[in-house]
Parts: structure tokens; C-alpha cells; sequence
């Protein structure tokens, strides 16, 4: 949502910020439709904002699994065919601290969601 400042002029709405929590109490989820991991920053070294923003290595762009490619559409597919089939994986599941800071280096909106981590077993680790 836009916001109009006192003197007149629209201001970007800022992110939500979520207070920090214990490792892996939130993981991050990727929007598969939506990621274009291999397209912009520094992706010909293998580096998207969300990678260089976070400051617990949770993030990687790798070539997409060949199960998430035969879940997308054909749309989506093609989406990311032309961005070369890379898009973010969460490698340190248990390291995210729910910080944000990926959320608001990715240049695409909504792509990245925090969602509370489900552990083996299917209990919730705890609360922070
Ligand atoms: S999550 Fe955002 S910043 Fe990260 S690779 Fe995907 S589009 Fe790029
Ligand atoms: S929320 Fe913070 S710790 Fe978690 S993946 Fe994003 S930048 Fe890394």
C-alpha cells in the first residue's frame, strides 16, 4: 500500500518488520512461480540479493530439482527457462533467524515468505 506523506508525495509502504527469533524456529519458503534466481544481481557468480543479504548463509540459487520443474506450469516453466532454471533453495533450514533481511533484498515481491518449521516428527520447534 502507498502512503502519502505530510507533504503531499507518495512514500513506499516498508516491510513488515518481524522481531527476531531462535534459529530455525521460521524457514523460509520460496515462490516457485515467482523466483528468478538466475537472472539479476550477481547471478553469474551463483549470488542473488536474498544470498548476499543474509548474514546466516540460509540461502543458495542452484539449478532447479527436477520434481519442482514437473510441479510448475507451463508458464512457469518458461519463466524459468529464461532465468537460466536457478532459483533460491534454503540450504541451512535451522540456521534462519527470521531476520527479513532476504525479503527486502529480493527485487521481486513476495517471492520469499517466512513460514513457522515443521521438524521431523511432525512437531514445531520451539518458540522463541
Ligand atoms: S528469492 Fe528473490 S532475490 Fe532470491 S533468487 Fe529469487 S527472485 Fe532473486
Ligand atoms: S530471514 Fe534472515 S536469516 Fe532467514 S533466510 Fe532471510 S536473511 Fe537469512
Amino acid at each position: 500500500m502507498t502512503k502519502v506523506s505530510v507533504s503531499g508525495t507518495a512514500e513506499p509502504a516498508k516491510p513488515r518488520i518481524r522481531k527476531e527469533q531462535k534459529p530455525g524456529v521460521f524457514v523460509p519458503k520460496i515462490d516457485r512461480d515467482h523466483c528468478e534466481g538466475g537472472f539479476h544481481g550477481d547471478c553469474a557468480k551463483g549470488e542473488c540479493p536474498c544470498v548476499s543479504a543474509c548474514p546466516r548463509g540460509v540461502l543458495q540459487v542452484r539449478p532447479l530439482t527436477a520434481e519442482d520443474k514437473r510441479a510448475l506450469s507451463f508458464g512457469s516453466r518458461f519463466r524459468a527457462w529464461i532465468h537460466r532454471n536457478r532459483q533460491a533453495y534454503v540450504v541451512k533450514e535451522d540456521s534462519c533467524t527470521a531476520c527479513t533481511l532476504c525479503i527486502q533484498a529480493c527485487p521481486v515481491p513476495h517471492v520469499i515468505k517466512l513460514k513457522r518449521r515443521v521438524v521431523a516428527g511432525g512437531g514445531e520447534p520451539p518458540r522463541a
